[in-house]
């Protein structure tokens, strides 16, 4: 559990919460879980693929109906309550703040043509913020199912990642692709969710850690973001350039075979080093998934570590903290580790036989030590399912 995390389950707490701020029942908890990917990054926007997992740390939203335009919010994480009404949601950007992504699933239900109702939310929330397990898509999802489910709103699952998406990104104001609210919506336990970015056609591909004897230990490496964002339009923008210097619509259209071929027709050498990681990173997530198709999952790790190596090397996105991470769990025993998420900080995912996995905890936390880094957090996982109703 992260530092200064509150006492009791998720769950309870914001039923707890929800009596407390509105001196009522709620009618009933959605549950959205955080998400990682497994493999494949910056491949999103080069229409390639990715393979995210639902983890076991949730955001619940304890809610009831409220029969007026007005909804209510209060987050324990804030210890705060915000309302806003019919007109803070006739166009985007009015509630500001973690308001936000609330007021931006009501929007976009709104702008889709649902009628949706009023309501009274509580939130509680054992997702670490802003370290890339996509707390944001856990908010949305569950206020979502809470939103369609007091509504009786005819939205289907397959639907919903993408209405969560505009709340984001139209709303909110923060370009995010479509894996973060695919994953926690559509996710199933003991699965992956193999996504194709330029289709959205989506797969359950087997990932039982657990009946393999093994689990995914998760680092929060508490890296201080450095310049996140003007380093991804960097990347972005150089994906972009390269796939038109190369003739193809996007650089998923770049055969991992004749690759090296290719680069010979870029100049700089920078540019051949950011094609050369998105190819081999697709072709990585196409070979991962091959092989949990196959049920061996244990020969996952040297494509992971693989990945991690490309993202340092060639795509130069980690920072060290994340590479001390990957290379003390491997030390330790680890089959794979990699950084997910878009870098400069965030997590590292090692994969670990389960009876091992607090061993290597305690070997990332004292290479940490000995770089003189601020300690990084860790909890072990298995694949959960995705958002639902908890009664
Ligand atoms: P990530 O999704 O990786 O955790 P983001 O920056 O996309 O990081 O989203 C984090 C933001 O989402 C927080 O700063 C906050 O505004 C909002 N948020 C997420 N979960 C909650 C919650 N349970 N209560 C209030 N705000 C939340
Ligand atoms: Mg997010």
């Amino acid at each position: 559990m992260s530092a200064g995390q509150p006492a009791g389950d998720v769950a309870a707490r914001a039923a707890a919460g929800f009596r407390q701020e509105y001196a009522d029942e709620p009618a009933g908890r959605w549950a959205a879980p955080g998400r990682a990917n497994l493999i494949g990054e910056h491949t999103d926007y080069n229409d390639g693929f990715v393979l995210p997992f639902a983890l076991p740390r949730r955001t619940v939203a304890a809610a009831d109906r409220l029969d007026a335009e007005r909804w209510e919010v209060w987050s324990e994480l804030s210890g705060e309550r915000i309302s806003f009404g019919g007109a803070d949601v006739d166009e985007p950007g009015r509630v500001t703040g973690w308001g936000g992504y609330v007021a931006g699933v009501v929007w976009a239900l709104r702008e889709a043509g649902y009628a949706v109702p009023g309501a009274r939310i509580a939130l509680a929330s054992d997702v670490p913020l802003g370290s890339g397990l996509s707390s944001s898509a856990a908010l949305e999802a569950a206020v979502l199912a809470a939103l369609v489910d007091l509504g009786g709103l005819d939205l289907p699952a397959d639907r919903q990642p993408r209405l969560a998406q505009r709340a984001e990104n139209a709303y909110v104001g923060a370009p995010t692709g479509i894996m973060d609210q695919s994953a926690v919506i559509r996710c199933r336990e003991g699965h992956a969710l193999f996504l194709d970015c330029r289709s959205e056609a989506v797969e359950q591909i087997p990932f039982d850690l657990d009946a393999a004897g093994l689990a995914v230990l998760v680092v929060d490496s508490r890296a201080p973001h450095r310049h996140v964002d003007g380093e991804y339009a960097a990347r972005r923008k150089s994906c972009e350039r390269a796939a038109e210097l190369l003739g193809v619509p996007a650089l998923r259209d770049v055969d991992a075979a004749g690759l090296d071929a290719r680069l010979d027709r870029l100049d700089d050498p920078e540019t051949r080093r950011r094609v050369r990681h998105v190819v081999t990173e697709d072709q990585r997530v196409l070979d991962t998934v091959e092989l949990l198709r196959a049920g061996r999952v244990r020969e996952i790790g040297p494509l992971l570590t693989a990945s991690h190596a490309s993202m340092r090397d060639d795509f130069e996105i980690t920072v060290p903290e994340i590479d001390t991470a990957v290379e003390a769990a491997l030390a330790a025993g680890a089959l794979g580790a990699r950084m997910t998420g878009g870098g400069f900080g965030g997590c590292v995912l090692a994969l670990v036989e389960a009876a091992a996995a607090d061993a290597v905890g305690a070997a990332v936390t004292s290479a940490y030590a000995e770089r003189g880094f601020a300690a990084p957090g860790h909890f072990t996982v298995l694949p959960v399912g995705g958002v639902t109703r908890l009664g």
